[in-house]
């Protein structure tokens, strides 16, 4: 679903991305760890076309999305085509990112009326379901600022989902949270990835990824220093970059 192969990505002199690759097969669920500053979210910005990538190739679903070497244009999607691509791509941000003049409801269906062009009472009629889903069939009515941080990132999950995609992202979704609101938001990833979706979530919730993440991967610098089953990293990291970043998180 994901094929990194070396990926660059700088912004002016500064060379955030140095070379990354990996692997997310479909139904797999990768956490990303890291210290501040390595990439991480840049790194999602590039599959989701936030950011163009300066070098590598970067697949999504099996589609190059970027090429480029030694500074020369190979190839690119064009930007209707980048756009046709994040339409299936669900992204999920550390603050939310709710309108906030829109109840729940009518956060969930503005993309796929406004976007997809699904007409309103089945666009409704699917908002309904996913509230149900992520444990708001009762918030339905209620605006952002009447929910809690845990509520509105479980809102945000479900407006992510209602564009049916087939890759979710996932940028620290609980950092933001006070800690007993974190459980109800992992609880829904959680079930999401046993239904089989196709995750990548940068996360610190070491607990998550050992029983939820099929790959943990560690990035610094801007390169990924490891990856691998998320049992095995933590018990038994084999850079010392990873063992110095897991001994101040543990
Ligand atoms: P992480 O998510 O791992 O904390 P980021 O991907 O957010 O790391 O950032 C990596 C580096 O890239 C940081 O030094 C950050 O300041 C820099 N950076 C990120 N976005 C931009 C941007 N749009 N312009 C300039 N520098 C950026
Ligand atoms: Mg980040």
């Amino acid at each position: 679903m994901v094929s990194a192969q070396s990926v660059g990505k700088s912004f002016g002199a500064l060379q955030v991305l140095n070379g990354v690759s990996l692997e997310v097969a479909r139904g797999q669920v990768a956490c990303l760890i890291g210290p501040s500053g390595s990439g991480k979210s840049t790194f999602l910005r590039c599959v989701n076309h936030l950011e163009r990538i300066n070098s590598g190739r970067l697949y999504v679903d099996g589609e190059l999305m970027g090429y480029r070497e030694g500074g020369d244009r190979l190839y690119e999607l064009s930007p209707k085509q980048a756009a046709r691509q994040r339409r299936d791509i669900g992204m999920v941000f550390q603050h939310f990112n709710l309108f906030p003049h829109r109840t729940a409801l009518e956060n969930i269906i503005e993309a796929p009326v406004q976007v997809a062009g699904k007409p309103k009472a089945a666009a409704v009629e699917q908002a309904r379901e996913l509230l149900d889903q992520v444990g708001l069939a009762d918030r339905a009515d209620h605006y952002p600022a009447q929910l809690s941080g845990g509520q509105q990132q479980r809102v945000a999950i479900a407006r992510a989902l209602a564009m049916e995609p087939k890759l979710m992202l996932f940028d620290e979704p609980t950092s933001a949270l006070d800690p007993e609101l974190v459980g109800d938001v992992l609880a829904v990833m959680r079930r999401l990835a046993d239904d089989g979706m196709t995750m990548l979530v940068v996360t610190h919730e070491m607990g998550f990824a050992r029983e939820v993440a099929d790959q943990l991967v560690f990035m610094d610098a801007g390169v990924v220093v490891e990856s691998g089953d998320p049992r095995e990293v933590l018990a038994n990291p084999q850079h010392e970059r990873t063992q110095v970043f897991l001994a101040k998180l543990l």
